[in-house]
């Protein structure tokens, strides 16, 4: 265990997931908010490690953990195809507010472009026909036909990505999270993140931006693609890049039903949620049966009105 010299915050890595999560410990027991465990902690943490030019920044909780619980439970009664009594028989753990790491990656772009332009003329041509009557002959019919020409550019943009930093959540979880309001980030400080766990980026500045170019790349390339009817080459050339590491508020839940334990994900500060819930094979069979009976309804009926 590490203690951060400008705060009382602990920082650990859970042994089980290997998220490495800063807390204070004088609020909060020593529990991973990832996946629970509270026993196994490793000695030193292992979290990527920020430059120091890397902006810091926190976007506080917006939604307290009494509206997200009551969001889950709302959420587990909602699904058609999960066990009617999802809601009545699963129960919630108490739930933990972390502050989870995204790289939130900016750069300019400098592309040239290369791509084709169509034009629509009109030709007359002869055509065949042969009427009603049973008469044939030939007719001028007038059809249009397109020719394409080279067009090149250059294009200026700048863009912004957002990478996962975490390690206790999935890629899919954090993406599915997303997006979070741009508005209201606070610079990082010990008063800003108070009363929450914290969790370090498990992947460093250059991890990140290896996830955020292609993203930047493709942007670019979108952008590009605007300009011209037919983009057909697009050089790009980034520059001033900034990354830094942005806490995100998330509320982390886990159930259990059935003897299975999911996790259950809230943004804290749209609400969106994000988890698993079981599926009813009773209800999924009796669906199938339904839409198959359906079918066999409707082919009955098509077969004796005819
Ligand atoms: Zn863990």
């Amino acid at each position: 265990m590490s203690t951060d010299s400008s705060t009382t915050l602990q920082t650990f890595t859970c042994a089980n997931c290997g998220a490495t999560t800063s807390f204070d410990p004088r609020t909060q027991t020593l529990r991973c908010p990832f996946c629970g465990t509270e026993a196994a902690v490793r000695a030193t943490a292992a979290g990527a490690t920020v430059p120091e030019d890397v902006g810091k920044l926190v976007l506080p909780f917006s939604i307290d953990k009494d509206a997200s619980i009551d969001s889950v439970r709302t959420w587990l009664g909602k699904s058609f195809f999960a066990p009617s009594d999802l809601q009545s028989r699963s129960t919630l753990d108490r739930g933990q507010g972390a502050y989870v790491p995204f790289w939130r990656l900016d750069a300019d772009a400098s592309s040239e472009w290369e791509g084709e332009v169509s034009e629509t003329h009109t030709r007359e041509v002869s055509r065949q026909f042969t009427d009603s009557g049973g008469n044939s002959g030939t007719r001028m019919e007038t059809e249009e036909y397109k020719t394409w020409h080279p067009r090149s550019g250059t294009h200026e943009g700048n863009h912004r990505a957002w990478v996962t930093g975490s390690t206790g959540l999935t890629q899919v979880e954090g993406d599915q999270l997303m997006p979070f309001p741009e508005e209201g980030m606070l610079t990082y400080s010990a008063d800003a993140i108070a009363g929450y766990s914290v969790e370090e980026p498990g992947v460093d500045v250059a991890g990140a931006w290896a996830a955020g170019d292609p993203k930047i790349q493709q942007m670019e390339h979108d952008a590009c693609a605007v300009e011209v009817e037919r983009l057909t080459r697009v050089d790009t050339r980034l520059s001033n890049r900034q990354a830094a590491v942005c806490y995100l508020p998330v509320w982390l839940f886990n159930y259990r039903y059935d003897n299975a334990d999911y996790r259950v994900l809230v943004n804290g500060r749209t609400g969106e949620i994000v988890g698993k819930r079981p599926t009813s094979r009773q209800r999924v069979v009796l669906t199938i049966a339904a839409i198959v009976l359906a079918i066999a309804l409707i082919v009955i009926l098509i077969l004796l009105l005819r």
